[in-house]
């Protein structure tokens, strides 16, 4: 018909204005482009452009405007809630858009808006300096860093999103805004925290710091019997650490067995003469099984978690930020984790504080300043089951542990939560809303933990 034909004639000018790829269902490269980590998301979106440079985001972002396409905005594919795909709209897949270029004079690193964690950590190490990264490092520096940014060096260093000093932004008008603290400040607070609510970041630059190749980590392990002491432990140790030391707790029991660990995950930056002492009451939460803490190439023990996720799994998770780690909580997790043969549960505190807390907390619009530790609570299972009875189980164990929590990360936005994305922006939720407003009034980018803009 005729608008078929009209569909095909924008199409195929859409293809001829781009430098990169336009994939339709169907071409080569559309499944690996529409896919993310999680593998029970699964949209289809119309079109996908692999972009080249901000010139062609730009284009993209005009014809999915214009048509009032719901726009998708892929890096690393990581949203557990699958935000960076959809269904029936135009998707950015900034895979094409990856590299991280060292500036060691100045320190800092200028990072394409699809790279990838493992690109800036190796290329910045190469040089002697560093930056925090999450703790996978196949995470995007795209969505970690305007989410937050928690990681191996974050109470040493801040969040990612503390060391970034600009980006360029393709904004809903389909502008290239660089934005920095002297340029456009209003986008650059709101960037820092506010996901990609305000365009599509086609380049980082970060600070960066000097640090030593080589760390004291790695894993600690013990039987899920000892669950109660080594979490004991944990909610005395992690609020007494120095930033130097970064020490996660997980719990896991997988699929088909109703065993599992509790383990110990530490990464000890500091001066190595100091980490015997820092290192040595670990050893005490438990008896451990294995030992797997070393002196260890600091890039290396950012890829050490790479395969830990539940490739082959559907998964959902709930997660919460907590400010202090009571008694009451120890017993909410012995008393409640525990494991199945039909699904899997794993519990996981990422070590928040230190250098975190120090930052002030309109200083940008990441507002869960005060926290110990991210609280996430997942539930894996196999892919060609129902998800409603073990969605309902991680739902209705959540119940036990939320009382706990203060707020939630944006980056770990579900389906429940989306509906109080204001107020876990607290204070900083007004502010945010007027630079939505200036910038994206019409709600272009809206796949994200969204503020609603009122104009
Ligand atoms: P994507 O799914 O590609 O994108 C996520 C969101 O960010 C989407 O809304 C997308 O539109 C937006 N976005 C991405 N890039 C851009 C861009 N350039 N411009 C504008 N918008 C953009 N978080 C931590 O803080 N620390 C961790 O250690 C950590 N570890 C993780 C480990 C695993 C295995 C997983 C699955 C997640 C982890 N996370 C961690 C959570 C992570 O921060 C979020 O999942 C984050 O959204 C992933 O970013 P991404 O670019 O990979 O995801």
């Amino acid at each position: 018909g005729r608008q078929l034909t009209l569909q095909q004639a924008e199409l195929e000018e859409l293809r001829d204005s781009l430098q990169g790829r336009l994939l339709l269902p169907g071409h080569e490269g559309y499944e690996q482009a529409r896919r993310v980590l999680n593998p029970s998301i699964d949209k289809h979106p119309a079109l996908v452009v692999q972009p080249t440079g901000a010139a062609d985001v730009m284009r993209a972002v005009d014809f999915a405007r214009e048509r009032e396409l719901l726009l998708a905005v892929k890096c690393g594919g990581h949203s557990y809630g699958g935000k960076s795909t959809c269904d029936g709209g135009l998707q950015i897949d900034l895979s094409t858009l990856r590299g991280t270029h060292v500036d060691a004079g100045t320190r800092r690193a200028h990072v394409a808006g699809g790279s990838l964690l493992a690109s800036l950590d190796r290329e910045a190490m190469a040089q002697g300096l560093v930056t925090t990264a999450g703790t996978v490092s196949h995470t995007g520096v795209g969505g970690l860093t305007l989410g937050g940014g928690f990681g191996r060096l974050a109470r040493r260093f801040g969040l990612a999103l503390d060391n970034v000093t600009a980006v360029d932004v393709v904004t809903a008008d389909g502008k290239l805004v660089h934005a920095s603290a002297n340029h456009n400040p209003d986008l650059f607070w709101g960037v820092r925290g506010g996901g990609g609510n305000f365009g599509v970041v086609t380049r980082f630059e970060f600070q960066l710091h000097p640090m030593a190749r080589t760390i004291v980590g790695g894993d600690l392990v013990f039987p899920l019997s000892q669950l109660r002491d080594v979490v004991r432990f944990y909610a005395d140790y992690s609020r007494q650490a120095p930033d130097e030391l970064y020490l996660d707790l997980f719990a896991r029991s997988p699929v088909g067995s109703p065993d599992g660990i509790v383990a110990l995950h530490a990464c000890y930056s500091g001066p190595e003469a100091q980490a015997e002492k820092v290192l040595a009451p670990l050893y005490k939460a438990g008896t451990p099984v294995q030992d797997g803490i070393q002196r260890r190439d600091y890039v290396a023990i950012q890829r050490s978690h790479d395969n830990a996720d539940p490739r082959n799994h559907a998964e959902y998770l709930k997660s919460g930020f907590i400010n202090e780690f009571p008694e009451a909580l120890v017993d909410v997790i012995a008393e409640n984790f525990e494991g199945f043969v039909e699904r899997g549960t794993m519990l996981l505190f990422q070590h928040s504080g230190g250098a975190i807390g120090r930052v002030p907390v309109d200083a940008t619009a990441f507002a869960q300043r005060k926290s110990l530790a991210n609280m996430l609570f997942f539930v894996e299972w196999p892919l060609a089951e129902s998800p409603d009875q073990h969605v309902a189980y991680i739902r209705e164990q959540w119940t036990r542990f939320e009382p706990f929590t203060d707020g939630w990360y944006a980056n770990e936005v579900d389906q429940e939560s989306a509906h109080v994305v204001d107020r876990n922006y607290q204070g900083n939720h007004a502010r945010l809303v007027q630079v939505k407003n200036r910038y994206d009034p019409g709600n272009l980018f809206r796949l994200n933990a969204n503020v609603v803009p009122t104009t």
